[in-house]
């Protein structure tokens, strides 16, 4: 790869001025290049290891009949690209486990870059093989030692290479175990288990972690219990050499509760104790009972709570009952007793509503 500068294919110098009515260009700074005003490329274009091309936004890059290309390099700003980027492979796996003899070993190799990616190396131990096209290497050691190759990526557009390489240990792995059988977690937080690989002269400490249920806790490449929803949950871990397991239970548990949709019964409607809620996860844990109506209290004929006329109230009379108030209505009650004492009936009317009394 060309490290000196945005590489163009051509001999013409870079392409400075090149935008319309000679309103805009590419103005370069060492290896990184930005782009004025609306260009056309004017020659094929690629961005090398070590190199970029930025179009910022307001300004546009036309790739024209050229071809863009970035291989190694950084572009950005290709929302303002008008045409196709092409991208050349980047070989993205930083490094290779260890092994063991005897043992199968696979890697997957891995690289950024428009299909199709094909894979080759000339260097390869004589144990390991290549994929072409998945970039898998695979195969068995018979030998303890460490292996050095190069591995190149290509496609239609360039090609990278990267050196690996991978240790083979004479030592099998005999076991794993955790330092916890059991975890208690709440919704929402973490925890971190440890695996020991047995022996620890292992070659092969490499080890993968399982949840048996990911919505109540979940676990990462590093070991870390994260608590999702109440519940129990296994953590497994296993060896990549020979496949031995540990686990550990975790119990999730939700957070603290609160009482909530309590409603206090009146006269007439039930009220409820109210929902134990989660404060975590908002579940409802635990249901409120429905607490009965009160019903009224009566005291001279009026609830004394809610201020209803109590319908079987009374009056206990000598007189004629249709010339009394009737039951509750003090303003009517008032009235005839202002009529009754200028009747000269008062005294007998106190007498008669005083003597009211509720049946039930
Ligand atoms: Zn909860
Ligand atoms: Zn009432």
């Amino acid at each position: 790869m060309d490290a000196s500068g945005i590489t163009d294919n051509s001999s013409n110098d870079v392409q400075v001025g090149a935008g319309s009515g000679n309103s805009g260009g590419i103005v370069f700074d060492g290896d990184a290049g930005t782009v004025y005003g609306n260009v056309t490329l004017q020659d094929d274009l690629t961005i090398g290891e070590g190199e970029s091309l930025n179009v910022p936004e307001g300004a546009t890059l036309n790739t024209g009949s050229y071809s863009l290309t970035v291989d190694g390099g950084t572009l950005t700003g290709t929302g303002q690209i008008i045409g196709t980027v092409n991208y050349a492979p980047t070989i993205t796996t930083t490094g290779l486990s260890g092994g063991t003899v005897d043992t199968a070993y696979s890697q997957t190799l891995t690289a950024t870059g428009d299909e199709t990616i094909t894979w080759s190396s000339s260097d390869l131990p004589t144990w390991l093989m290549l994929n072409e096209n998945t970039g898998e290497i695979s195969g068995t050691p018979a030998t303890a030692n460490t292996y050095s190759f190069t591995v190149t990526a290509e496609n239609d557009y360039g090609n990278d290479s990267k050196e690996f390489s991978i240790t083979i240990g004479t030592v099998s792995v005999t076991g794993v175990s955790l330092n916890k059988d059991s975890l208690t977690l709440k919704e929402g937080s973490s925890d971190t288990l440890t695996a020991t690989v047995t022996p620890t002269n292992a070659a092969n400490q490499k080890v993968t972690w399982e949840s048996s249920n990911t919505s109540v806790a979940t676990v990462d490449a590093n070991g870390k219990v994260s608590a999702v929803s109440a519940g129990t949950v296994t953590i497994t871990v296993k060896t990549e050499n020979g496949s031995f397991e540990d686990t550990c239970s975790v119990t999730v548990e939700h957070g603290s509760l609160t009482n909530t949709s309590a409603k206090a019964a009146t006269c007439t409607e039930e009220g409820y104790t109210g929902d134990k809620v989660c404060g975590i996860c908002k579940e409802v844990v635990e249901k409120g009972e429905i607490i009965p109506a009160n019903g009224h209290t009566y005291k001279d004929g009026k609830c004394t709570v809610c201020g209803e006329v109590d319908p079987d109230f009374e009056e206990v009379s000598d007189v004629d009952d249709t010339k009394l108030p009737q039951n509750g209505d003090n303003s009517n009650m008032t009235l005839w007793m202002a009529l009754l004492f200028v009747s000269g009936a008062g005294v007998t009317a106190m007498v008669i509503v005083n003597r009211k009394v509720a049946k039930r």
